[in-house]
């Protein structure tokens, strides 16, 4: 079973989604869990304060490193991988999802403000890791990104497992157009190739597709599937 464990000051963002529909299904199935820490409930003093001001200056309030260190040691093991959600961290990918997928559980840590104390990140051995080039306000959407792109790789989530194969990325290239009914539609037709039949036929095309945008969108991909 895969265990998510969120740290986050606000619980509420999460079950929605991930406990309904497949992701619920397969949570009732004891494919995977998931377990909200509430940053807050580890506060040290009675008005509950998680966050302080920088030193050294600046603007905004950080998350204090005593505040995170407790609500991580009262929660995780020795050992547990634990990710901090945040702009400065390695980029997340494909590859990234389908490595954290193996994994028996991933703990992951949601800033707010401007962040957190750093001193947290090493004293406990955090991985930090970016969801993308821009800033969120907090790190809760990053997380939902990451458990959302692992939990459909793990075996039996999604009923069908080739379409996990095939999608963009996976090859290294972005995915080739597809279509289905009508045949016809606002007088656009279906590619022809589609309707032949001809296996060997319809894979070139969508391999050609695929090529030519990757060229065109992402230069980037292209030239690391040219040089491999
Ligand atoms: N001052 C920080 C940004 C803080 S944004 C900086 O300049 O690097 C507040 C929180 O949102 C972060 O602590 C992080 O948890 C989350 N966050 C923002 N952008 C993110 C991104 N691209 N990937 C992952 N987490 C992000």
């Amino acid at each position: 079973m895969f265990n998510a464990q969120i740290f986050t000051l606000y619980p509420d963002f999460f079950p929605g989604f991930l406990s309904k529909g497949l992701y619920g299904k397969a949570m009732s199935e004891n494919k995977w869990k998931l377990k909200i820490v509430n940053i807050r409930d580890y506060a040290l003093d009675k008005h509950k304060t998680v966050d302080d001001t920088p030193y050294g200056g600046g603007s905004g309030m950080l998350i204090r490193p005593d505040v995170i260190a407790k609500a991580i040691d009262n929660n995780i093991e020795d050992g547990e991988k634990i990710i901090f959600l945040s702009p400065k961290g390695k980029l997340f990918d494909q590859k990234k999802a389908r490595e954290l997928s193996k994994e028996k559980k991933i703990n992951l840590l949601c800033g707010h403000f401007e962040g957190i104390d750093q001193r947290v990140v090493e004293s406990r051995n955090i991985e930090e890791m970016s969801v993308g080039d821009y800033i969120l306000s907090g790190g809760e959407t990053a997380a939902m990104i990451v458990i959302d792109s692992i939990l459909r790789l793990l075996p039996g989530v999604l009923g069908n497992n080739s379409s996990v194969i095939e999608e963009t990325f996976e090859n290294g290239l972005l995915e080739y157009p597809q279509y289905t009914k009508p045949q016809i539609w606002e007088d656009k037709e279906v590619p022809e190739v589609l309707l032949s039949g001809d296996h060997a036929k319809i894979k070139d095309w969508r391999l050609s597709q695929s090529e030519v945008i990757t060229r065109d969108r992402r230069p980037d991909l292209w030239r690391k599937y040219k040089k491999d």
